[in-house]
């Protein structure tokens, strides 16, 4: 029960965090309110980079800046595809790797990137922040769509 609730909110997560594809739903077993509860919790004491990424196997390219995020405040667009983080190469990297160097980061939350664009190399720095309150309500409403839809009912 509680690894399942786990499970399941770390697919929340992967699917609105940083960096990542969508990740499949499973259903959520956990009660509704619990289930938020736990979500604001694990939200509140993270930091965010505002980038989903596709993996281009290899590589990684920017699919989309979310609006208002630490990746929004600086030069990265759409289509910019990722060189290296913090020094590391990501030139053939997976979407999973990348998440690891950023979770990396997070200590810190200082994050500097090299991207390509257009056959130039751009440096990028940035600093990763708290996700913001309404950015939380709507990876909970989504999860709570996404996840409680069918078992609502029955959720005691
Ligand atoms: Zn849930």
């Amino acid at each position: 029960m509680k690894i399942r609730l786990f499970t399941s909110l770390m697919l929340v997560l992967g699917s609105l965090a940083a960096a990542s594809l969508r990740a499949d739903e499973s259903s959520c077993h956990a009660a509704a309110g619990e289930c938020e509860h736990q979500i604001r919790q694990m939200l509140a004491g993270r930091r965010y980079l505002g980038l989903q990424i596709v993996e281009l196997k290899p590589g990684l390219v920017i699919k989309t800046v979310l609006p208002n995020s630490p990746a929004s405040r600086v030069d990265l667009r759409e289509g910019d595809r990722l060189y290296s983080v913090n020094g590391k190469s990501v030139r053939d990297a997976n979407a999973t790797q990348f998440k690891q160097l950023l979770a990396q980061a997070a200590a810190s939350g200082r994050l500097w990137l090299i991207i390509q664009r257009r056959g130039s190399l751009k440096k990028v720095d940035l600093r990763l922040e708290p996700y913001p309150e309404d950015y939380i309500e709507k990876v909970i409403s989504s999860h709570l769509a996404q996840s409680h839809t069918a078992t609502a009912g029955a959720q005691p």
